[in-house]
């Protein structure tokens, strides 16, 4: 009687995973694919999906890195990817929770100490 329930939640747990995972590739591909039809800001061209990559790529090194150099702080990892227009080569911001490309500014911060926490 117990063991069909057990199994039940298994599988519950299981799927969600599963549909997690799904969920996060299929947000990354829109990211990628919004950045590479998006014209730039300098020279109206879209920057295409191999620029758009290579700045999801740079900016997940860019965490890595800061994590390394730092893991005494929680980092915030900032909320946008830099992308270097292969035609024009402008730099610019492509804030991915918004889908929105800006002008690029390099001055943002990039961790919160662990102290600053709101929460504790
Ligand atoms: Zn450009």
């Amino acid at each position: 009687m117990v063991l069909p329930i057990i199994i039940a939640i298994i599988a519950l747990f299981v799927s969600f995973g599963v549909w997690l995972n799904f969920s996060a590739q299929r947000s990354q591909r829109r990211q990628v694919q919004t950045l590479a039809e998006l014209p730039c800001p300098a020279c109206n061209t879209p920057c295409g999906t191999e620029a758009a990559e290579q700045a999801r790529q740079a900016h997940l090194e860019r965490c890595r890195e800061a994590r390394r150099q730092r893991p005494d702080v929680l980092v915030n990892f900032v909320r946008y990817w830099v992308i270097a227009c292969p035609h024009c080569g402008n730099e610019a911001r492509f804030h991915f929770q918004t889908l929105r490309l800006s002008h690029s500014n390099h001055d943002a911060p990039v961790a919160i100490e662990k102290s600053k926490r709101p929460d504790r």
